[in-house]
């Protein structure tokens, strides 16, 4: 829903101050449309359904997996493609991972989203509205911004979204914003962002020559300005970081590597998750012998780290796969 738009349809009926947080507490809470928002009277509810669309976003196509993983492809007003994703977990969690832009300016090698065209910055409100549409499916408890795009590259709107998450259950501390390393948006998350929101970043290579070749946006800012970053996020929020590191056979999942990566990081500061490599054309996952040898090097030194659950990985919804590709070519 255009929240922008609500206000302004609200003020120009000069409808009292507390209408537009009363519509919103009905959307928050997983209403399917405006008809069911009984306190607000019967003829403003009638013209909002013709004013302002219930959501920014049209569901363009959703599947779901073996797994309960449901994917679903949206579509902007202005025709560009955004996915997003409910993960289902057996111990009763329900997580979702929404999009932050339409495709992604930054290109790193491995991500199905950096091959794609990219469209722009969505909106709060189409962020938002991945949000509701899960929420319409079922109560929620946890949010990644780890989808298309980005995160800091446009973190005023990634940021009005997530304040707006607790009203639909998901709290701040269940609340992670994922960053490639874009310092310009991460140095004013460090520096602006006092809920305790957490913070991931995707790390992909322990030293900057692989890295920048996995991941360009590394040469412009490298590794020991964006890890410093992160350890002052620690010193003044006190809440460890996630590091992301996907796993790539023969590229980043040598045992020197795991070495090189526990000396990288600091064991108070930092928590590592190994995420298996959904395979998206140019790389081949490492095996999972690999993954547990690079895992007991971490272990050893006392760096904490956990191997990612993969999900809903027949529907191509697993980290990294995310793409619109065929619809968006036919958009
Ligand atoms: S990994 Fe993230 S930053 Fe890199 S291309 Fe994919 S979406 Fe963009």
């Amino acid at each position: 829903m255009d929240l922008a738009l609500l206000e302004q349809r609200l003020n120009d009926r000069a409808q009292p101050r507390y209408r537009a947080a009363q519509v919103w507490e009905w959307a928050a809470r997983g209403t399917a449309g405006y008809e069911e928002m009984t306190n607000v009277p019967a003829a403003l509810r009638s013209a909002l359904a013709d004013e302002v669309p219930f959501s920014t976003l049209e569901v363009a196509a959703q599947s779901e997996a073996r797994d309960g993983t449901v994917k679903t492809l949206f579509r902007t007003h202005d025709g560009h493609s955004v996915e997003a994703v409910l993960m289902r977990y057996r111990d009763g969690r329900r997580s979702i991972c929404v999009s932050s832009q339409s495709g992604c300016p930054l290109t790193c090698t491995f991500c199905a989203t950096g091959a794609m065209r990219f469209g722009r910055n969505l909106t709060a409100s189409e962020i938002l509205d991945q949000a509701l549409h899960f929420r319409r499916i079922e109560a929620l408890d946890h949010c990644v911004f780890m989808g298309m795009g980005e995160p800091m590259l446009n973190l005023d709107g990634v940021l009005e979204a997530a304040r707006r998450l607790p009203d639909l259950g998901i709290t701040h501390r269940r609340t992670t914003i994922s960053t490639v390393g874009w310092l310009p948006g991460l140095t004013r998350f460090v520096d602006e962002v006092e809920e305790p929101i957490r913070l991931a970043l995707s790390l992909h290579a322990p030293e900057d020559a692989l890295r920048s070749g996995l991941m360009p946006v590394n040469e412009r800012y490298p590794l020991a300005e964006v890890l410093a970053e992160c350890r002052r996020y620690f010193a003044l929020r006190r809440r460890k970081v996630f590091v992301e590191y996907v796993m790539l056979a023969g590229v980043n999942d040598r045992v020197e590597q795991a070495r090189q990566l526990a000396e990288l990081l600091d064991r108070r500061v930092f928590k590592v998750n190994l995420i298996p490599y959904n395979p998206t054309g140019a790389f081949e996952g490492s095996s999972r012998r690999a993954i547990d040898a690079f895992k007991s090097v971490l272990d050893r030194a006392g760096v904490p780290a956990t191997v990612r659950l993969t999900r809903g990985r027949d529907i191509e919804a697993a980290c990294g796969q995310l793409a619109a590709s065929r619809d968006a070519a036919a958009a």
